[in-house]
């Protein structure tokens, strides 16, 4: 990461003020594109499964696991707050059924080349269930000598069989959130996870040979200062982790309603939350991290800093990632596929998803279809975010349009990004500078001409 100014990104703090000031808006984060808020129910499940038949290359699976024991008061997921283990067991039954019914649209034989569970909490299944699971997969699907195998972890109730479960079964990358290890923080989002646990954590990981462990912070949580945030990103450099994603606090009430209880103790304010950004930058730079994109951090011999340098890094529900183009098959309630050609997401609640599969169909309670038009936005928008430029008169050669027609609409805001030194021209090439990657979400929505329908519904960018 280039250095130079106080926060490490060429900025002087009136100056990243003032344009913090100015681009925190609503805006998506473009894991996808069109984003979730356009898919709809009118389009039927049977038009969005025919793509997945036209679908011949490799896999990559993702399993939402959604039970959690506790609800953290900041949580943006769909979970389950349970304590009830006995519903893993019916769960479990349930994805083996789903599988199924893909497995009557997919072609058989595709390798699976990525693998993900995603929660919730995915260790909240006992370490037993967690070997039924990998049994149940590995018996429908054929999985890649390479494949990348990776789950999401919650500390605070992990136990070393869990782990040695997960290696078991062939998962080889891990993540898990610490968000801030300050114990005043940690009581306001309701989410004690003492530091002796994410020590623990990381020394089973180590020992059962997990290749990639990443770490979760937010920042922008009730509580938080720069100076115990510093604290915080110390803590985490103690553990050496091998990637870090740094989220900025999402607030969205109006769809969490329990966040709302995180106003109560008083969510920072701009200056403060300018602080937190700057130390993370400080911090991380420091300690040789390499910014990927949005809100992501690596060592520089990370497969997502080759990745980055080799142009193939791609941008997923999972935030970044290092293969591409797959089909994304996803099982579990309110999880969402993806085919070259559509998107589409299973029932949310427990009750839809079960009578839908009771009645021997596919979950599907809404998606879309994507068209061409979408598709180069997204290639677009992605290739900005991953790659951090964008070669006009190159892409408009690969899909035979000229850009400056086809992107009209995003002639001003991306002359406005220029002047305010987000991004930089250098003939047909357009460049994120050191400071534009604070606002790629920005930049993203320059390339989007259909933000405005519901706009207002998304977090903020900074
Ligand atoms: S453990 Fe994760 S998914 Fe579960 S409530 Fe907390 S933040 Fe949400």
């Amino acid at each position: 990461m280039e250095m130079g100014g106080m926060s490490g990104i060429g900025l002087g703090h009136g100056e990243l003020v003032e344009l913090v000031r100015k681009y925190n808006r609503p805006g998506p984060r473009y894991t996808s594109y069109p984003t979730a808020l356009a898919f709809t129910e009118e389009v039927g499940a049977e038009e969005l499964l025919v793509t997945t038949e036209e679908e011949t290359g490799p896999l990559s699976l993702y399993f939402h696991l959604p039970f959690c024991e506790t609800l953290c008061w900041f949580c943006g997921c769909n979970t389950i707050i349970t304590r009830d283990y006995d519903q893993v067991g019916e769960y479990l039954g349930h994805l083996e059924r789903e599988m199924d019914l893909y497995g009557e649209w997919s072609a058989a034989g595709r390798p699976v080349e990525q693998l993900h569970f995603g929660g919730g909490t995915p260790n909240f299944f006992p370490p037993a269930r967690i070997r039924e699971l990998g049994a149940a997969l590995h018996r429908r699907f054929r999985f890649a000598d390479d494949a990348e195998c990776s789950v999401e972890l919650a500390p605070s109730t992990l136990e070393r069989e869990h782990v040695a479960a997960f290696a078991e079964i062939g998962m080889n990358r891990a993540s898990f959130g610490i968000q801030d290890t300050n114990p005043e923080v940690q009581k306001n989002i309701h989410r004690i996870q003492p530091h002796a646990k994410n020590r623990e954590t990381m020394g089973w990981l180590r020992e059962h040979g997990f290749a990639s462990v990443n770490i979760d912070l937010i920042y922008g949580l009730p509580g938080q200062t720069v100076e115990s945030f510093r604290r915080t990103l110390d803590d985490v450099m103690e553990l050496e982790p091998d990637r870090i994603a740094v989220f900025n606090y999402a607030h969205v009430p109006w769809i969490r309603p329990a966040q709302k209880i995180l106003e109560r103790s008083g969510l920072p304010d701009a200056e403060t939350r300018i602080g937190l950004l700057t130390s993370i930058f400080e911090s991380l730079s420091g300690h040789g991290f390499v910014m990927i994109g949005l809100d992501h951090f690596a060592r520089p011999g990370d497969e997502l800093v080759r990745a980055r340098e080799e142009r193939t890094l791609q941008r997923n529900f999972q935030g970044y990632s290092t293969r591409g183009g797959r089909e994304i098959a996803a099982f579990g309630v309110s999880s969402i596929s993806q085919t070259t050609r559509a998107y589409r997401q299973n029932h949310k609640d427990l009750v839809s998803y079960r009578a839908a599969l009771g009645a021997g169909r596919l979950p599907v309670a809404r998606g879309l279809l994507v068209s061409r038009e979408d598709r180069l936005r997204r290639e677009a928008i992605h290739r900005i975010l991953c790659d951090l430029e964008l070669d006009r008169a190159a892409f408009g050669e690969k899909w035979g349009i000229d850009f400056g027609e086809f992107f009209a609409h995003a002639r001003e805001p991306i002359e406005e990004l220029r002047e305010d030194g987000l991004l930089e021209e250098e003939g047909a090439l357009l460049r994120v500078t050191p400071a534009g990657r604070l606002f790629l979400r920005n930049i993203g929505m320059a390339l989007d001409p259909n933000l405005p329908a519901g706009a207002g519904r998304y977090s903020r960018t900074v």
